[in-house]
């Protein structure tokens, strides 16, 4: 049962407003602020206008209070950047709530992020036909055939671009898969309300590595999604809503750790404090915390020697450029751990892109409802990457994997990208 549970957090709104100092360290991070060089496009910019809104100087429904607020990719780069830790993300999240209370949000929004997000069955229903028109190259011919970037269907053809060819069946998931030597421990792995649709093949690595390091891997039906979407898009209560489901499914659970392979999800889980502030849901979501891991965290952790002893190696020798997902780099603050492991890799030349922690346009739906933006930071960053042409682009998130494949499909380059716990899946197959 939801209740009025953000009312505290709202009422701390004040006070994490009033820890911006105007310095404007911030602005050279913000990606939005990168392409437009306009004020109200960077964080300082957008604290300013929601501390407006704050005084009653400015309408939660005035149209550039919006327009700003929401071209905003809460990619929390600001917050590595801002010396006086302001709670960006969260704050922006709650602004978002406010914006889509005063104003009613669209049907399909709402079907979205409230009917489809956390559906298994609906979701299911959905990818029978995606994967035909993956699998058929019907989407590819659909978008040669028509121009529809400069249609004005720009959201429904980003999302067509951002599918991939190989969007699989429906498979059912194992709600256990066993560990290949003798077992040393159990975790569970959130494999996603849309990573098991789109990168499946991320969560099979996931399992294969952590199966040979001797975990029985438990995949967690009962959590549906962590709420990260609907958070970020101004649907606090079902944010909420789908949050306290992980929090007491999770404690139910008696594995050793939870897995997440998929940063945003990562970030959201280890962030349920800030959804729960100042109700009696914080300490629960404290806990959760606590027992939460990235994939990359978990294995440097706790394996890093061991993956080292086991020699790990590519099929060839291999250039990699590694691009950090946000919510790994600003939201988790793990910055190395995704390159450290591919550094364990011997025969592999590994490397961090420039302006690898800033965004590459994906955050979430972002590409899909901000198309021209989304559009124009993929540009910036296939431009650094195609200096390098490296064999394999690396990151760790599967938004951000998604996006990249479309930049380099449209770069017509033959670099692959694949996230780092399926390069290093591999790199112990070649063992
Ligand atoms: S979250 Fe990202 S896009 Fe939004 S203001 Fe901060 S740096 Fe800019
Ligand atoms: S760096 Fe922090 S304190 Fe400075 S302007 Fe940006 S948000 Fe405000």
């Amino acid at each position: 049962m939801i209740d009025t549970l953000h009312i505290e957090a709202f009422t701390n709104r004040s006070r994490k407003l009033q820890a911006c100092i105007h310095c404007g360290l911030c602005l050279e991070a913000c990606p939005t602020y990168l392409v437009t060089g306009e004020e109200m496009s960077s964080p300082r910019g957008r604290l300013y206008l929601m501390k407006a809104l704050e005084d009653g100087r400015i309408e939660a429904t005035d149209e550039k209070f919006i327009e700003h607020e929401n071209s905003c990719l809460v990619c929390r780069s600001c917050e590595t950047a801002c010396p006086s830790g302001v709670e960006f993300g969260i704050l922006m999240e709650q602004t978002r709530e406010i914006i889509d209370g005063a104003r009613k949000p669209k049907l399909l929004r709402k079907f979205i992020y409230i009917k489809l997000l956390g559906n298994p069955t609906l979701i299911r229903i959905l990818q029978f036909p995606i994967a035909i028109l993956s699998k058929t190259g019907a989407v590819r011919l659909f978008e040669k055939t028509f121009d529809l970037k400069n249609s004005p269907f720009k959201r429904f053809a980003s999302s067509l671009q951002l599918l991939p060819n190989d969007v699989s069946f429906p498979a059912k998931r194992l709600p256990m898969y066993p560990a290949l030597i003798k077992k040393r421990g159990a975790v569970g792995l959130l494999l996603g309300c849309i990573g098991d649709l789109f990168t499946s093949q991320v969560n099979d690595a996931t399992i294969n590595v952590l199966n040979q390091l001797g975990y029985d891997v438990h995949t967690i039906p009962e959590i549906t999604c962590c709420g990260a979407l609907a958070a970020h898009s101004g649907f606090g209560d079902r944010a909420r809503e789908l949050a306290l489901n992980v929090i007491e499914t999770l404690e139910s659970s008696t594995v050793n750790y939870f897995i997440s392979n998929i940063a945003g999800c990562g970030a959201m889980l280890k962030d349920y404090s800030k959804l729960f502030e100042g109700t009696p849901n914080y300490d629960r979501a404290i806990k959760v915390r606590k027992k939460m891991r990235d994939i990359s965290e978990f294995l440097l952790e706790f394996h890093k020697d061991e993956l080292l002893q086991m020699n790990l190696a590519l099929p060839t020798k291999t250039m990699i450029g590694y691009q950090a997902p946000c919510h790994l780099y600003h939201g988790q603050q793990i910055k190395d751990a995704p390159l450290e492991l591919l550094k364990l890799i011997g025969d592999a030349d590994t490397f961090a892109f420039e302006e690898n922690d800033i965004c590459c346009g994906s955050a979430g739906t972002y590409n899909i409802e901000h198309p021209e933006m989304g559009e124009a930071l993929l540009e910036r960053k296939m431009s650094i990457i195609g200096k390098h042409q490296p064999d394999i682009i690396a990151t760790a998130n599967a938004g951000c994997l998604m996006q990249l494949v479309k930049g380099v499909r449209e770069s017509g380059s033959q670099m692959q990208v694949k996230h780092v716990i399926e390069i290093l899946s591999e790199s112990m197959s070649e063992r």
